[in-house]
């Protein structure tokens, strides 16, 4: 009946499934849950748009995907510069010349790299072996202990010095005045929200909710010729090797009675004792729209994920690496199954890199 069975309605299922259309294939697209959208899901409350999973900036390098991305949203100029507080110390993030004024009460770049130069050259670090080590080297002691330590600890769970150097990796070190989080081109929020824009890309395809591929996987592999899978790559083999591990996610959603509680989209709580990360404040991402005299705000508590609970990052160790690549090989001789998105591909990825990945594979 269908060309293509696509289990689930995220990013990557949702684009796989433009892409195949516009070839002429037919499609049906499944999700477990009762939403389109995956973990971009977003949705209104008290009228203000809500990321329901976490917080969601698009960014990316690729003209291609921006151009692809514009086709089903209308994406406005927004800019992530979150704000760190770390004991009621508040800091510019990512790392920059505003974050290193504030910290030392200096002027110049020249000062700023003075200080992290003899702050890295007094911890004597050759070459960094793990997070703490890489985090010291990029950007010296204080800001480590201040900015790095206690937030990265309380996300992974772990100490940063068993924690794998390039997690850290991801964030800018700039020492011009730059609260850009990312060094990319192409930004921006979809006005009207990410669940809007995957209804696009998912017009005219079916689509199905609430309906669980591994209960029922004899009769829905049968309805096509070919399965995209988009679930966790473990759970499809029935966990023939072991279970791969994840961190986990807590969300707590208020309606607060003021017109703007932070300030800004993003805080980050860097000191060990709070125990959620962050806080986000949803109607910063569209400037304030769609409620003048309430706001919506999360707070994101970090979690160990235990099997059941909602996978959200891939644990960057080899013991889960060693895993996957076990699973990767049955992947790959499977020729009828394609395996793809963040928990297809265990890897963290952003949602430039899922799309890219999506229409690759359609190609
Ligand atoms: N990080 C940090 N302090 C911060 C923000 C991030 O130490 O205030 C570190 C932390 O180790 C985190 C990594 O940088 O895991 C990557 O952060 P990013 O914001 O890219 O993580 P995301 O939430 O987007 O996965």
């Amino acid at each position: 009946m269908y060309d293509y069975l696509i289990v689930g309605a995220g990013l990557y299922g949702a684009v796989f499934a433009q892409q195949k259309r516009a070839q002429g294939a037919r499609c049906l697209v499944i999700d477990r849950r009762n939403h389109i959208a995956g973990n971009i899901f977003s949705e209104k409350v008290a009228g203000i748009e809500v990321h329901r999973y976490g917080p969601h900036i698009f960014h990316t390098d690729k003209k291609n995907v921006w151009d692809y991305v514009n086709r089903f949203a209308r994406f406005n100029h927004f800019r992530y510069s979150p704000v760190a507080c770390y004991k009621g110390e508040l800091y510019n993030l990512p790392f920059n010349m505003n974050t290193f004024v504030r910290m030392w009460h200096i002027h110049t770049p020249k000062e700023a790299r003075d200080i992290i130069e003899r702050q890295v050259a007094g911890a004597g670090i050759a070459q960094p072996r793990n997070l703490e080590e890489q985090a010291i080297s990029l950007v010296g002691t204080d800001v480590y202990e201040k900015l790095i330590k206690g937030y990265t600890q309380k996300q992974w769970g772990r100490p940063c010095r068993e924690l794998p150097a390039f997690i850290i990796k991801r964030l800018p070190v700039r020492m011009t005045f730059d609260n850009n989080y990312f060094n990319h081109p192409y930004q921006g929020i979809p006005g009207e929200g990410y669940t809007e824009m995957v209804a696009s890309m998912l017009d005219g395809t079916e689509v199905r909710l609430g309906v669980d591929f591994l209960e029922q996987r004899e009769a829905l592999s049968g309805l096509a010729e070919k399965t995209v899978y988009t679930g966790t790559i473990d759970s499809y083999f029935g966990y023939r090797f072991g279970q791969l591990q994840y961190r986990s996610l807590r969300f707590e959603t208020e309606i607060l009675d003021l017109p703007n509680y932070q300030g800004v989209a993003g805080m980050n709580f860097t000191d060990a004792e709070i125990p959620y990360t962050r806080i986000i404040e949803h109607k910063h991402f569209t400037f304030g729209e769609g409620n003048p005299e309430k706001t919506v705000i999360t707070r994101e508590y970090p979690q160990s994920w235990s099997p059941g609970a909602e996978p959200y990052y891939p644990i960057g160790d080899e013991v889960n690496h060693q895993l996957y690549k076990k699973y990767r090989e049955l992947a790959d001789r499977e020729t009828d199954t394609i395996f793809g998105g963040r928990l297809g591909s265990y890897r963290y990825m952003d949602m430039d890199q899922v799309i890219a990945q999506a229409m690759e594979d359609a190609r």
